[in-house]
């Protein structure tokens, strides 16, 4: 069966590329639910229809719950997605646009989930928005395109939230003989859940989320991104959402595309030249996207406090 994603761009761009350095970006902006999620959801909801699973349960109301929407439509399997009444109405819509059914509870994601997990029946797939290999699995494939498309990076710059992403791309690193290259790992501060655990020598749970980045909003990094910090060549970056901003508004100027601030915070340090990333010359930024940003919300945010 082919695959739900898209395989998507890979090319240097003139506008981030420097005299000394070159910056190449991998699209995942461009995937049809609007992020690289469609890559780990999609092979897992394969899998899962693959297993007799007849419906799909999922408690996002973010673009891990937009993915599962779209891969239950492209398979014909029923999707409920339980999101908080914090949820905006636009990633509500974005849902039902999919044909999923959208069952709002609750004043916070932990409320939604629990009654998401309570719904779950024998036949139903629980999706995890980044804490499960099959989800690891489908991102690594992010990494089979760079190769294929004869792009080699002396580093990888990705954005943190639970570390699905991180997961999948050192998978996808080690399975290709790339294990010796490095994952700049950034976060917003407020959603630093990576860095946080990483300093304290032991997996944090943040009291709150106090970044706009809200697609990075992990309390807690799952167990296996905290331990592929050690196991893993990892630098950790944290940025403002000032900056995760900023990088949005470039980056429309430069590739004519809106992103989330979660996506942002992967180009932030690329666009403020951080001392981070003086030691490498060849830089592949993943550009993960996100469906959940307006250009009107960008604005708002770039004129405030
Ligand atoms: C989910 C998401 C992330 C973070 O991915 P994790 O696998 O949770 O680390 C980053 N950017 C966007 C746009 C996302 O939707």
């Amino acid at each position: 069966m082919t695959s739900l994603h898209l395989e998507t761009p890979c090319f240097e761009s003139p506008a981030l590329s420097s005299a000394g350095r070159r910056v190449f970006l991998k699209l995942d902006a461009l995937q049809p639910p609007g992020s690289f999620k469609i890559r780990g959801i999609g092979f897992a909801c394969q899998e899962y229809a693959r297993r007799g699973i007849t419906r799909f349960v999922s408690s996002s109301g973010g673009n891990a719950g937009i993915a599962v929407a779209y891969a239950g439509r492209q398979l014909s399997v029923p999707v409920v997605v339980v999101v908080p009444e914090t949820t905006t109405e636009r990633a509500k819509a974005l849902i039902r646009q999919q044909g999923a059914d959208v069952v709002v509870h609750g004043s916070s994601w932990q409320e939604a989930n629990d009654l998401a997990l309570s719904m779950v029946e024998a036949t139903d797939a629980f999706l995890h928005p980044f804490d499960d290999p099959l989800i690891w699995r489908g991102h690594a494939s992010l990494v089979d395109e760079v190769v294929t498309a004869g792009v080699a990076a002396d580093a990888v710059v990705l954005a943190v939230g639970g570390g699905g992403l991180l997961c999948g791309v050192v998978e996808g690193l080690r399975a290709n003989g790339l294990e010796d290259v490095p994952v700049v790992a950034v976060e917003t501060r407020g959603a630093d859940s990576l860095s946080r655990s990483i300093a304290a020598g032991s997996r944090v749970e943040l009291p709150a989320i106090t970044s706009i980045a809200t697609s990075l909003g992990a309390r807690r990094v799952c167990e296996q991104a905290f331990e592929l910090a050690t196991d893993h060549p990892l630098r950790s970056v944290v940025v403002s959402d000032r900056a995760a901003v900023s990088a949005c508004m470039r980056f429309l100027d430069d590739h004519r595309l809106v992103v989330e601030p979660a996506c942002g915070a992967a180009l932030a340090p690329v666009y403020e030249q951080a001392p981070e990333l003086d030691d490498y010359e060849t830089l592949l930024v993943v550009v993960c996207g996100g469906a959940t940003a307006t250009l009107e919300q960008l604005e708002v945010w770039s004129e405030g406090p």
